[in-house]
């Protein structure tokens, strides 16, 4: 496995954004935040990791949590970012709002 580098998940997370009609968050520092943990996370397991959660040990145990996670669309959808706001609705970012906390939806009943 060979290691990513930030500017490998930079372009990673621009071109998931650009395929699912979603966009980065442009608060440049949060992203680059976001993308730093992803690229460790990569590094340390293998997979893209989601930065904002903890692995639970393996890429199976993981798998809902590999970015783009499982439960993106859905939050995307209905808060207009994803869990940790690494990607945002078009929609969402034209309003110019500030992505606030949601509930893990992993964790939902
Ligand atoms: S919450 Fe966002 S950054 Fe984390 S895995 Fe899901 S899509 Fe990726």
């Amino acid at each position: 496995m060979s290691d990513k580098t930030l500017e490998e998940t930079r372009k990673f997370a621009a071109m998931v954004a650009a395929k699912q009609g979603w966009v980065v968050n442009p608060d440049e520092e949060f992203t680059a935040s976001l993308a730093e943990g992803l690229t460790t996370n990569y590094n340390r397991y293998g997979y893209y990791l989601c930065p904002c959660r903890d692995s639970d040990g393996s890429r199976e145990t993981d798998k809902d949590l590999i970015c783009p996670c499982a439960y993106s669309w859905k939050d995307i959808e209905e808060h207009g970012h994803c869990f940790c706001a690494l990607y945002l609705s078009k929609s969402f970012a034209a309003g110019g709002k500030s992505p606030g906390g949601i509930p893990d939806r992993r964790f939902a009943k």
